[in-house]
């Protein structure tokens, strides 16, 4: 790792080396991918992986192997006090990352396991910390997250499970009982534990409830459209008592906060899959056309192929990992929360990933609508991704709220700062100009409170993902001294080039669609936005692809 990253957009600050305090180094983590790769070449192939998704079969061999003695993945993201590695945000990047690209099934499964335990991580008193990681860093147990209800998905709060408490003589509640049922749970019918949201009188709160209790059914298996590998039922719950120190943190109602805690590193995990599996998808076609001859020429050869179905992909793929990167490397730093962050991260990379997917089925032809060449199961299981741990409508509300009143408070100076990070930089040019256009729409959307027509909202949060992935790039493309650095240069003035425009031409729709601007003052927006500026910043745009695919080609 280098010795000194930038710090977050906007903070003006550098973390250092010393500064990061969570993660393993560099030699463990590479272990641990190495370990991750030598199982999945011997257990998960491409004949197995087919197998389990038409055969819809969650793994268990392959998955007591990982959870096993001798490999014990599952440590990674254990605290180190109980027996884990104390794995940080960066190694979960990665190792998510990895997984996905070998199987978005497995991947889900295990990582499931990471959120189910994160509750316990972040909630727990020391003793439940110590008795139950404790006990799934040694057991391998299998954890399931046992949070979303047949009416309560992404408005987790209108849940209807309940734990109702149960008092002794002195009128002390001793202990629990827990009734409703969960829907879509990962791990649902193979679990050895789960970690349960519920209504209390307090409010909703977590509690460990071990598969063996009385009172649980597991509902039948759902048939799904990939991520086949994984399994997902309903957990249903009746009168299943719990001691009152199964209640994570010993106090009710902070469930929701135990959950919010975590969305950084939750959201990034799920960013990572997007990432993963939108590469092996992207790389597959980038070979594949690189075999497959029409015309006399192989389709590497054929720009418009290029420029549509590999291109974008590789860029919009390299500007989510600099951002995750960025979290990552935050969350190593000690920060937490970084819940906005997290939502920009899976929005952006998980959409990209799903574009990425698509395209690589459009790139093999009818080759890729066959099982033949996996793609259109990287299709299918990258789907998944948009969805679960925030639908991307529901990252769109987060990131919508919170930048519009970061902007607002800060009368347009949020995004100005942001702009003014890379406006020196080589390759920031055209990131500057749309971080400064969005500042703008930002605060003339304000003036007619714009922002709570919710589908404005949603066009903004996506502007928002576009400007701060584009600046996070041009950072990392400036610090970036490898062989590498002309890919990520030209990647990173694409993508400003791309998030000018989109800024520009999403801001001046987003304006006249509404009705609330007259000429005058959209002419005026247009000025202060630079919005020929941030059209006009696209001038080379098609020389850089050209030279991004001879790069691509070596
Ligand atoms: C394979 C799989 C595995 C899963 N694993 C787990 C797990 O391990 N644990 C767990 O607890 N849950 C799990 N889930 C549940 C998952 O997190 C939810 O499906 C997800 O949060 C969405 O909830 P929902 O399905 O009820 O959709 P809904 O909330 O009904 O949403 C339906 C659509 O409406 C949109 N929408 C919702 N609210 C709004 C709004 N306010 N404004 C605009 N649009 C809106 C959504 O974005 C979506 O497009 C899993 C789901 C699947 C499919």
């Amino acid at each position: 790792m280098d010795n000194a990253h930038p710090g977050p957009p906007g903070s003006g600050e550098t973390m250092t080396l010393e500064q990061q305090t969570l993660g393993l180094d560099d030699e463990s983590l590479d272990f641990v991918l190495q370990t991750l790769k030598t199982i999945a070449e011997r257990k998960l192939d491409a004949e197995t992986r087919m197998r389990l998704d038409a055969e819809d079969t969650f793994p268990s061999e392959l998955m007591q192997e990982l959870l096993g003695p001798e490999v014990g993945l599952h440590l990674l993201f254990l605290p180190e006090d109980v027996g884990g590695l104390g794995g940080g945000g960066r190694d979960l990047l990665r190792v998510s990352e990895e997984m996905a690209r070998i199987d978005l099934g497995v991947a889900t499964a295990f990582l499931a396991i990471a959120l189910g335990v994160d509750p316990i991580i972040v909630g727990g008193t020391h003793e439940q910390k110590q008795r139950w990681l404790g006990r799934i860093a040694e057991e391998g147990m299998i954890v399931g997250y046992a949070v979303t209800e047949p009416a309560a998905g992404s408005n987790v709060a209108s849940l209807a499970t309940i734990a109702e408490p149960i008092t002794d003589s002195e009128g002390k509640v001793s202990a629990y009982k827990i009734t409703g049922t969960k829907q879509f749970i990962t791990n649902g019918g193979v679990a050895d534990l789960y970690t349960v949201l519920a209504k209390t009188p307090g409010g909703p709160s977590f509690f460990v409830v071990e598969r063996s209790a009385a009172g649980i059914d597991i509902g039948s298996h759902e048939v799904k459209h990939g991520i086949r590998a994984s399994n997902t039922t309903q957990v249903i719950f009746e009168d299943v008592e719990v001691t009152a120190d199964q209640l994570i943190g010993l106090e009710e109602g902070h469930g929701l906060n135990q959950a919010n805690a975590v969305f950084g590193f939750t959201r990034l995990m799920v960013a990572a899959f997007g990432l993963g599996a939108g590469e092996e998808a992207i790389d597959r076609a980038i070979q594949y056309a690189h075999e497959r001859m029409q015309f006399g020429e192989i389709l590497f050869a054929k720009q418009g192929f290029t420029h549509k179905l590999i291109v974008p992909h590789v860029v919009r793929l390299e500007a989510a990992r600099a951002y995750c990167e960025m979290i990552a490397r935050r969350l190593d730093g000690g920060e937490k929360g970084l819940q906005v962050e997290g939502a920009i991260a899976k929005l952006f990379a998980t959409e990209a990933g799903n574009e990425a997917a698509d395209a690589a089925i459009q790139a093999h032809g009818g080759y890729g609508y066959t099982h033949e060449y996996e793609v259109e199961k990287i299709r299918r299981d990258v789907r998944i991704t948009t969805i679960y741990e925030g639908t991307s409508e529901i990252l769109q509300s987060i990131i919508g709220t919170h930048r519009w009143r970061m902007n607002v408070r800060s009368k347009g100076q949020f995004y100005r700062d942001m702009a003014q990070k890379v406006q020196d930089s080589a390759t920031g040019t055209a990131a500057t100009l749309a971080a400064q256009a969005l500042a703008e729409l930002f605060m003339l959307s304000h003036t007619t409170k714009l922002p709570r027509e919710q589908w404005a909202m949603f066009e903004l949060a996506r502007l928002a993902a576009e400007v701060e992935t584009a600046i996070q790039f041009s950072l990392k493309a400036d610090e970036d001294s490898s062989q590498q650095s002309e890919f990520f240069d030209i990647c990173a003035r694409l993508h400003g080039m791309s998030a000018a425009r989109d800024v520009a031409q999403t801001g001046l729709r987003l304006l006249l669609a509404s009705g609330r601007y007259d000429s005058d003052v959209i002419k005026q927006w247009r000025e202060a936005a630079a919005f020929e500026a941030c059209l006009a910043a696209s001038v080379g745009e098609m020389a850089l692809m050209d030279r991004l695919v001879e790069i691509l080609g070596r």
